[in-house]
């Protein structure tokens, strides 16, 4: 494949998936490209077996500012509108409705719930309840079953609840993509984008199957698109910090999604319990922390371009140091360095993570699954000197580079619609606001 587009795409997870459809769907853009490296979409941090599944809106993630829940709310009602759009087999195959609250264990916990709820929760989810032990043992008895009775517990139950096969959702955008914008869509699978630079009318992309020229490039290629950004010369000042995360799974202990309170700060989420939308027959324990020198899991050649993507000088240096010397921050990861060692690993999960949800586990129940979970790109910022909170977008004329940990998913299809308004303004063409706010909601601009 080689040819001339106004815009074109590189990553075929999620975010690319969800910004061709937006692109094909409310814009007349007449050549639109997405090349995807694998032969298939979503084979790395969209695919259902390396994430959490969780359709993230703010009201049970104990670490997010009232900010970051308002606006990962709006995005993930957009999403919600976009599955309810889609034919009824497809939808179940997407997402299922379930179970959803975040536990506190212990008065500090307790505290700290209590204080959120009455603070800004409430007025944002007025949805969400206070339950204690009495309703928690009739509706997720197993959180209760085992539990010493001096250990006091409290959850906030969300009525928000879903789970997502972010893997099925980017199929189900291609589809649609193909659908709305017939022969102005190409896509190339197999096709690894080897390099990008500027020419006369816009851009020169380099890939195993061509060259190709375009207009407009987005790269939603995860934690490459700060490797690919660098390459072009920007953003100098960030680096990425790769957070692996894995499950472990045992045979169905919840009924729902069990959350833990998560220090306000901290870029990820404690460790949770979840049923898995792919297998009902589990329950997952996770995800796990740990910190591979790698820009795609599992793969060892990306260890170059990994050391290339971060930078290597004081300012870096000095702000990972703090980073990883935050008490909580130094906790969680030598804890989890314990999780994935052999034998004793399986033992500290238990005892100090998915016993505390569930207090009957036992050793036995537990499987390490070492090949479930991705990596989460999470950004350094060097002249804040600290890690961002959430994804990260690089604009320079005619590009974006997505840098997308969680909630990247839920947060899909508001990140598409910030990219195609900007594409839509640079190239002068029209966004078409009022159906994008009739079949989707509220539009930006
Ligand atoms: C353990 C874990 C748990 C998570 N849980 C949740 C959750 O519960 N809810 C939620 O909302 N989010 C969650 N996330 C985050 C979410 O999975 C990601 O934000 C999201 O999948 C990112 O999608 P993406 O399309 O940007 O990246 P990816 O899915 O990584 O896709 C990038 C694509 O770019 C392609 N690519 C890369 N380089 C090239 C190249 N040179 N040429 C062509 N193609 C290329 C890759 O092959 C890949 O297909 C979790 C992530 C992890 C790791």
């Amino acid at each position: 494949m080689s040819g001339e587009y106004d815009v074109l795409i590189v990553g075929g997870g999620i975010t690319g998936a969800s910004l061709l459809y937006t692109l094909s769907g409310y814009t007349d853009i007449r050549k639109i490209a997405l090349i995807e490296k694998y032969d298939d979409f979503a084979l790395l941090n969209s695919n259902t077996r390396n994430n959490a599944q969780t359709l993230h809106f703010g009201d049970i993630e104990t670490n997010y500012t009232e900010k970051n829940a308002r606006h990962i709310k709006s995005a993930a009602e957009m999403l919600l509108r976009y599955t309810s759009s889609i034919p009824s087999k497809e939808r179940d195959r997407v997402i299922a409705q379930c179970q959803k609250m975040v536990l506190g264990i212990g008065e500090e916990e307790i505290e700290s719930l209590e204080s959120l709820y009455s603070s800004w929760l409430k007025r944002l989810f007025p949805g969400i309840r206070k339950i204690g032990a009495n309703l928690l043992e009739k509706i997720e008895p197993k959180v209760m079953e085992g539990r010493p009775h001096s250990e006091k517990v409290m959850a906030l139950l969300s009525d928000k609840g879903y789970m997502v096969n972010f893997g099925e959702l980017t199929h189900s955008f291609i589809r649609s993509a193909k659908k709305l914008g017939k022969d102005r869509v190409s896509i190339s699978l197999g096709n690894e984008v080897l390099g990008i630079s500027r020419s006369k009318n816009g851009f020169e992309i380099r890939s195993r199957r061509g060259v190709h020229a375009a207009r407009f490039v987005v790269f939603a290629t995860g934690a490459y698109s700060l490797f690919f950004a660098k390459s072009m010369g920007y953003e100098r000042n960030l680096s990425v910090l790769s957070v692996g995360g894995n499950f472990y799974t045992c045979p169905k202990v919840l009924n729902g999604k069990v959350y833990r309170v998560q220090k306000g700060g901290i870029p990820f989420a404690a460790i949770h319990g979840d049923p898995d939308i792919a297998n009902p027959k589990i329950t997952r324990f996770g995800p796990t922390v740990t910190i591979p020198l790698q820009l795609e899991r599992h793969n060892n050649s990306t260890t170059l371009d990994y050391m290339r993507t971060f930078d290597f000088d004081f300012k870096t240096m000095s702000t990972l140091k703090n980073v990883l010397l935050n008490k909580d921050i130094s906790r969680i990861i030598r804890r989890n360095i314990l999780y994935m060692t052999p034998l004793l690993g399986k033992y500290e999960f238990l005892k100090k993570e998915a016993g505390r949800i569930v207090p009957s586990l036992k050793y036995s129940d537990l499987t390490f699954q070492k090949h479930m979970g991705g990596i989460r790109p999470q950004v350094i910022d060097e002249n804040k000197g600290s890690l961002i909170v959430g994804g990260a977008k690089i604009d320079e004329e005619g590009l974006i580079f997505n840098i997308t940990p969680s909630p990247g998913a839920s947060s899909c299809l508001d990140s598409s619609l910030s990219d195609a308004l900007k594409i839509s303004e640079y190239l002068g063409i029209r966004f078409n606001g009022a159906e994008h706010a009739k079949r989707l909601g509220a539009v930006k601009a």
